[in-house]
């Protein structure tokens, strides 16, 4: 049965079958050296960082495997266990050109969707591809390819499965030259012994917290809510990491929203660019509140400010998907000492007539599943993130509930002609619906545009 989401937002679904395919190179420095001198090939190799006895291999042929030696076997135990190995010193330029031919192989067939490592790739499977037999074919197909155009010494184990994560364990199964299927009316039955840490998302620290929870098996990590995932990775990455495990293909999915901004003309009050400022910050907490609304995380911020007499002067910036409000103003007031050197060398630029601010590279959670390899980097630094993306909805919430209690409690008085909003101390007394004419944007408002 497929599992119902807690998010009832427009988030996607699980894919409809086998959409994405997944591919790693298998023991990839070794086999280039396959490559480039054939006498290798069938023979055991390592390939070391460097001309030592002492140092480990950083990879290791299968030949070598069935050795016992693998990646981090010093050079001097690896020909213990085997007297005949090639130690061959790593030639990076040389890996990082073949990586390079292959993909362009596989790209004549598929489109890309990420390329995850030097030996990785994931790839998108078209509608008509999406079953059992046709993708197999077409997995069949690139692998035939690769061996005829670059080389058959250059093996891969290839996974066909809805999601790019499920792609990628799928891959992991069956190696050296694996094809796997894995649909989701196979799970969790045939990952049932897969061992949690070897899952990309679940690190070591991750893995502690799941123990705790009870979870130690693969079976128990796919019964999960969503929800709970997030509290026990204590970051969205955790639900991130169950929309890519129960299969949701939200790459095909484009977000619907692409930018979230709000524009005011300025009066004559709010001309010089200390008053401006404070007008763009209201607007920007304006769209990020409406951010959090929709579930969205923003990873760029643009500010654009119309000039007196005539003239312009746009900007953007790009950070780590985020919902906090923080970082949205630290960005903004990066950009602003930005206008203001500008400002320095235009005297015609001193009043500020209009000013526009959008949150960009919008996208909810199950969106970014790996789509920035986030699955593969540490989680921690977006953990202080989160907390304040949580105060920051509380925030949200009383603003939008005029009976909130806190007004009681911080002493709002209960005369004031507008609803007190919880704002910044540079903010108070402004009241962004008086500031000025609002400038028509093409999309239609919808109820929450009301609300906040
Ligand atoms: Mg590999």
């Amino acid at each position: 049965m497929r599992p119902t989401p807690e998010i009832t937002t427009d988030i996607g679904h699980p894919a409809d079958g086998l959409a994405y395919l997944f591919l790693d190179f298998n023991a990839y420095f070794a086999s280039v050296e396959q490559h480039d001198h054939p006498h290798l090939r069938g023979r055991p190799v390592i390939v070391t960082p460097l001309k030592s006895e002492y140092t480990g291999a950083i990879a290791a042929s299968y030949e070598a495997k069935a050795f016992g030696v693998k990646r981090g076997t010093k050079v001097r135990d690896a020909r213990l266990l085997c007297p005949n190995i090639a130690v061959m010193p790593a030639r990076h330029d040389r890996y990082a050109q073949i990586h390079k031919t292959l993909m362009r192989e596989i790209g004549r067939h598929l489109p890309l969707v990420k390329i995850y490592s030097i030996d990785e790739a994931a790839y998108r499977l078209s509608r008509s591809e999406r079953k059992p037999a046709p993708a197999i074919e077409t997995a069949r197909r690139i692998k035939q390819a690769l061996a005829d155009n670059v080389g058959p010494a250059l093996r891969s184990s290839i996974g066909l499965a809805p999601s790019t994560l499920l792609a990628k364990l799928a891959a992991e199964r069956v190696k050296p030259d694996g094809l796997t299927v894995l649909e989701l009316g196979d799970l969790p039955g045939s990952l049932a012994d897969m061992p949690l840490t070897d899952i990309p998302g679940v690190g070591a620290g991750v893995a502690a917290r799941l123990a705790r929870a009870g979870v130690t098996n693969f079976t128990a990590l796919w019964n999960l809510q969503s929800k709970h995932a997030r509290a026990i990775w204590g970051s969205v990455m955790g639900e991130r990491f169950w929309y890519g495990l129960h299969g949701y293909d939200t790459h095909d999915e484009p977000t619907k929203k692409s930018m979230i901004g709000h524009s005011r003309i300025l009066t004559k009050d709010h001309e010089p660019p200390d008053q401006a400022r404070i007008v763009a910050r209201a607007l920007l907490l304006k769209a990020a509140s409406r951010l959090r609304h929709y579930e969205m995380h923003a990873s760029g911020l643009s500010v654009s400010l119309r000039l007196r007499p005539e003239d312009r002067w746009e900007t953007r910036r790009r950070f780590s998907h985020s919902q906090d409000s923080f970082q949205f103003l630290k960005a903004l007031d990066e950009m602003w000492a930005d206008y203001l050197d500008h400002r320095r060398t235009d005297s015609d630029a001193a009043r500020i007539g209009g000013v526009t601010v959008y949150l960009h590279g919008l996208a909810r959670p199950g969106d970014m599943v790996m789509q920035q390899g986030d699955l593969f980097a540490n989680a921690a630094s977006e953990q202080g993130n989160d907390k304040r993306a949580r105060l920051w909805r509380a925030v949200d919430r009383m603003n939008a509930d005029p009976d909130a209690k806190f007004r009681k409690l911080s002493g709002a008085r209960q005369s004031s002609p507008h609803r007190r909003q919880v704002g910044l101390a540079s903010q108070s007394g402004l009241d962004l619906n008086y500031l000025g004419a609002k400038i028509a944007f093409s999309r239609v408002p919808d109820e929450a545009e009301f609300l906040y």
